[in-house]
């Protein structure tokens, strides 16, 4: 193309590609180091799958010496929501995902292979465009969007593949004089690259997740530069990842059939590829059939969801580990009480032919088990953290009782007894504290066979007895005595031998007294709740009904 339409192509003042290589130079790093990155779209939202490739992205870097980097891909930018990037660098640094370079939460950027915000480098995707041009490898388009809706509709008509190729890319062949007229009319044009791919031969690339692939070769000019100026995601990839020294490109399996595209764009510019990890989408089961996780339907599509409702850290970065990882399960059995991080992925034994299916049981059983190995002391500061946030109520009552809330936390739990596995998230916790400091309210089906008059009778009685000094044997051997004064067998096999004769089993007793204290018909240890809540209040409950 001459001179006269490069200008009006490019107006402004574009740094050379030598200029611009030359403020990437190489990175310094040990052989075989890894640089990978996380590239989200800022749209107000981290997909849990995608938080699980910058996770896989960032142990890749990390496991072998090399720099995990965050990328804002901001390109479209009718997508853009204001805060989508302090969104997405919150849900890293909850769970401890750091990038070492990249767009910050205050707009500036860490690392030198800037700037990490695409919207920002409109001037390097321009300069390398316009070389692709001087080059007779790019061209502008004029078609509007009805030419090419008709060209579509045409083609599928004629059950031929959709898309801007061979006889249909119309402007590829545009005279210069066509393009000048154009140009000076005010026509607007977007930018194709021209493709010399043939769609009848395969391309053969090897994906460190899927294997071998086999795609046909690309042959459509897709657009590089779209009408705003600003590249589309394939140039953007390819030109960065570029210049940031990108080696391994960890991403959604939805990008697979642009590997073509991408590999023969990386030719055209004459620079070495990444190596691709596509990563399979997770999935659910809906009445029995798969689909991916959306947004739309699942409210745990959104990473923030496990933070909101205080999920530990390491039980969803296991959980996730162990959907993908064939060999996690028996990692953390020989390691029960390693950080995750220190867990070596492998991506050959990362499953990865169907999406992985997403499920809420085994990620609460994964909770349970997290909870259950935390010290009373950590399940105390875990929770407060999340309430701060998230249940303020919960955190002012936390703060004003500390040493309460440490001993009910440290009910069935420790070394040498089973530790409790009520607790899934720090959101259980008030649950398992409230009734500790309001009376619960009383379901008189839960306090059967008695009448409220003869509870009440029973549980005077009781109060009578209790003294806070029995030990745990001394405690249930009044209980069985009360028992048997109203009329209940003493155990529970005299009761199942002479049902008749008694009212219910000294186990009824305890359940009435447990209905008491906590409002439920089940509870952690009733004596150690007792010894906790206190003499006065035990009474207190006993007496006030
Ligand atoms: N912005 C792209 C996306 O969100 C990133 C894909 C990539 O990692 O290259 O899908």
């Amino acid at each position: 193309m001459t001179p006269e339409i490069i200008d009006l192509l490019f107006p402004n003042v574009l740094p050379t590609p030598e200029e611009i290589e030359a403020r990437y130079p190489a990175r310094q790093l040990p052989e075989g180091a890894v640089v990978s990155r996380l590239a989200p779209s800022p749209t107000g939202y981290l997909h849990i799958g995608n938080f699980y490739q910058g996770f896989l992205a960032e142990r890749l870097a990390h496991q072998n010496k090399g720099v995990f980097f965050l990328r804002v891909e901001d390109t479209d930018q009718k997508r853009r929501v204001d805060g989508a990037v302090q969104v997405v660098l919150k849900a890293l640094a909850h769970y401890h995902v750091l990038p070492d370079e990249g767009a910050q939460e205050d707009g500036s950027d860490k690392g030198s292979y800037g700037p990490y915000t695409q919207s920002l480098r409109k001037d390097i995707y321009q300069a390398y465009a316009k070389e692709l041009v001087k080059k007779g490898l790019a061209y502008p388009c004029f078609c509007t969007s009805e030419d090419l809706d008709l060209m579509r509709k045409v083609q599928e008509k004629q059950g031929l593949r959709t898309g801007y190729y061979g006889k249909y890319a119309k402007c590829r062949d545009l005279s210069d004089e066509e393009v000048l007229a154009n140009l000076k009319a005010g026509k607007p044009w977007i930018l194709r690259f021209k493709s010399n791919g043939d769609y009848d031969k395969r391309l053969v690339f090897e994906d460190l997740l899927k294997g071998k692939l086999s795609l046909p070769e690309n042959n459509i000019d897709h657009v590089i530069i779209k009408g705003d100026g600003l590249p589309t995601y394939h140039f953007a990839h390819v030109v960065d990842d570029h210049l940031m020294k990108t080696t391994h490109v960890v991403r959604g399996e939805e990008w697979v059939p642009s590997v073509p595209l991408h590999l023969q764009l990386f030719a055209l510019m004459g620079w070495t590829p990444p190596k691709y990890a596509h990563h399979a989408l997770l999935q659910k089961l809906d009445n029995g059939k798969r689909r991916k996780i959306s947004k739309r339907y699942d409210p745990e599509a959104n990473i923030e969801y496990f933070a909101e409702h205080g999920y530990p850290q390491t039980a969803v970065l296991d959980y996730l580990q162990n959907l993908m990882n064939a060999n996690f399960e028996e990692w953390r059995k020989t390691n029960p009480l390693a950080p995750t991080f220190d867990f070596p992925v492998n991506f050959s034994k990362i499953s990865n032919t169907a999406g992985a299916l997403f499920d809420f049981v085994k990620l609460h059983s994964i909770c349970r088990e997290v909870i259950a190995n935390m010290t009373a002391e950590e399940v105390y500061n875990n929770t407060l953290t999340w309430a701060e946030k998230f249940n303020v109520p919960l955190a002012d009552l936390m703060k004003a009782n500390p040493d309460k809330v440490k001993a009910i936390l440290n009910i069935e739990r420790g070394i040498g007894t089973k530790s409790r596995k009520d607790l899934m998230k720090w959101e259980d916790v008030e649950n398992e504290v409230s009734y500790f400091f309001t009376k619960p309210a009383l379901d008189s089906e839960n306090l059967k066979p008695l009448s409220m008059d003869e509870v009440r009778t029973l549980a005077s009685e009781y109060a009578n007895m209790y003294s806070v000094a029995d030990d745990k044997d001394a405690w249930f051997g009044k209980i069985k005595e009360l028992a048997v004064k109203f009329g209940f067998a003493d155990n529970m096999k005299e009761y199942k031998a002479n049902p008749d004769n008694y009212k219910g089993s000294v186990a009824d007793v305890a359940r009435i007294l447990r209905v008491l204290m906590t409002g439920r018909t089940q509870s952690p240890d009733l004596f150690a709740i007792m010894q906790v809540m206190g003499v006065g209040e035990v009474k207190k409950r006993l007496t006030e009904i």
